[in-house]
């Protein structure tokens, strides 16, 4: 059996959305989908995206939305996203809110749940400085770590707003082990009557 999940992962940078939404879309045999992600694979591999988003990643700005949103859609029109997907990192915005799901319903698909992580800033924020580190990532400066965490509270915070209104967000404490945290995710979804794949 195949499982349909059509879902989205939010949370401020360091909430351990990316972790989290890994095993989450491995138990449902979907897909992630992370606009981070992809442009990081980009710029390593030096494409015209790549070149076009490095400095804006590094800043910690927002990539511009249409073309954001292009590659989204163009990741989703692929075969394995058929039965659904995790999106980590997009929508960030109301805009980009705007633009999945004009997409979504031009294939008769909506999202079935927004799963969004709920840590402390402060969390956040020494996970990230952790992260920095560990990882290297030049997009882990404090200053746009800062950035990016100012950016969530007032661009992407908002969104939780539209999709609360349509019923579909599960907030899920954010804090504790790994596994604890997955098994809330999976207990919340799993309460919506999203199967895991057999
Ligand atoms: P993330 O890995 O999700 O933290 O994303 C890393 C960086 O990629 C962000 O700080 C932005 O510069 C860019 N980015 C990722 N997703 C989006 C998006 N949906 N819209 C615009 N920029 C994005």
């Amino acid at each position: 059996m195949t499982a349909s999940a059509r879902l989205l992962i939010v949370g401020p940078q360091g909430s351990g959305k990316g972790t989290q939404g890994v095993r989450i879309a491995e138990s449902y045999g979907i897909p992630v989908v992370s606009t981070g992600d992809m442009f990081r694979a980009n710029i390593k591999q030096g494409t015209p995206l790549g070149l076009q988003v490095t400095e804006i990643l590094d800043r910690g700005d927002l990539v511009p939305d249409e073309l954001t949103s292009e590659i989204v859609r163009d990741r989703l029109s692929q075969d394995d996203a058929a039965n659904g997907f995790l999106l980590d990192g997009y929508p960030r915005n109301t805009t980009q809110v705007g633009h999945l799901d004009a997409f979504l319903a031009e294939h008769g698909q909506a999202l079935d749940a927004v799963i969004l992580l709920d840590v402390p800033r402060e969390e956040s924020i020494a996970r990230l400085t952790l992260r920095a580190t560990e990882q290297g990532r030049s997009d882990d400066t404090d200053e746009a770590i800062a950035h990016r965490l100012d950016i969530y509270e007032h661009e992407t915070a908002p969104i939780i707003d539209l999709y609360s209104a349509k019923g579909i967000v599960d907030r899920i404490d954010g804090v504790g082990s790994l596994d604890e945290i997955t098994e809330r995710v999976l207990a919340a979804l799993a309460v919506r009557g999203l199967r895991l794949a057999a």
